[in-house]
């Protein structure tokens, strides 16, 4: 089942995180955004891509160095719609979407009191993900919100989920018998949740009540950050351990789900993850006991990375 524009896609997709891209390919050209909108952008004819302008209103203008095609199709919301393509007077053809609505792009409850959101990619285009990337010997983690996210990666086989915040009881049974890990990020989602509005202080409690239940059921869960969606130098990333805590853990366990479990993921046990003879001596020191305070974490003291001290506060 494997043809040469599915493997551009696959480009496409691996990129996708940066909000938007296009593929190499003359033939055919689609389009991804991030943020679970699902715009596709198809043009059947030859095109060469030159780039993107995303507006205020979150309509897009795509921009192609020439083309044989007219009109492109934009498939919205499930809904392929023919846009016409125009010429301006420097000779580039431009073609410029509808408005992305809230209600397109957001994340929202539905009447079975879940956590929703349209999936970015087809089942087809995720297994392709997957299994390119098992190929090549690396795990793959989703980074999903919205339960028919999780639920398309899990179709696909990721090993990990991010964030996952819309996992529903029965997604939380199938990790645990599958052992695919839940990053469940809860420092970052709080701390964005108010500048956001919508639903994203209730996806706060959210992620709360799953924590605890995962925990329950014996779940994989590892500590991440998703560093880059905060300012990590005016926001503590070791805060995650506090939430760990507070939602349940034993510091021990939160301790081990930054490091073991977090290894384990990765698929680096050999590694890192426990101090261990033949593991890199990546090592960090605190002043107190994190066992009865694991705020502690959050004032490191000293570290020392793969054998080399770089920074001691500790006289
Ligand atoms: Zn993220």
């Amino acid at each position: 089942m494997r043809c040469q524009p599915r493997r551009d896609r696959i480009v496409s997709a691996k990129l996708a995180h940066m909000n938007l891209v296009a593929p190499r390919t003359p033939r055919k050209l689609a389009l991804l955004l991030a943020l679970s909108a699902p715009l596709s952008l198809a043009a059947e004819a030859p095109a060469r891509f030159h780039s993107t302008e995303i507006h205020a209103d979150r309509s897009v203008t795509f921009f192609y160095k020439d083309a044989a095609a007219t009109k492109v199709t934009l498939a919205l919301d499930g809904v392929a719609k023919p846009i016409p393509m125009e010429k301006d007077t420097t000779g580039i053809w431009t073609v410029t979407t509808q408005p992305l609505t809230p209600e397109i792009y957001s994340y929202h409850f539905e009447a079975d009191g879940v956590l929703h959101s349209r999936v970015n990619f087809t089942d087809d285009e995720a297994k392709a993900i997957v299994e390119e990337t098992h190929r090549l010997g690396k795990k793959v983690a989703a980074h999903a919100i919205g339960s028919d996210g999780i639920a398309a990666a899990l179709r696909a086989g990721v090993d990990t989920i991010e964030h996952g915040d819309g996992l529903t009881d029965a997604q939380m049974d199938e990790m645990v018998r599958r052992g695919i890990y839940w990053v469940p990020t809860i420092t970052v989602g709080a701390y964005v949740a108010p500048g956001r509005g919508s639903n994203w202080a209730k996806m706060v409690d959210l992620e709360k009540v799953a924590f605890q239940k995962a925990l329950k059921k014996g779940m994989k869960i590892a500590l991440g950050t998703d560093a880059g969606g905060f300012d990590w130098k005016a926001l503590n990333q070791a805060t995650e351990f506090e939430y760990y805590v507070k939602y349940g853990m034993t510091p021990m366990q939160a301790i081990r789900s930054g490091t073991a479990v977090a290894a384990e993921l990765l698929g680096w046990s050999d590694r890192i993850g426990s101090v261990e003879a033949g593991k890199f001596a990546d090592l960090v020191a605190v002043s107190g006991d994190p066992l009865s305070d694991v705020t502690e974490l959050e004032r490191v003291k000293f570290v020392m990375k793969a054998g080399t001290v770089l920074k001691s506060d500790i006289h």
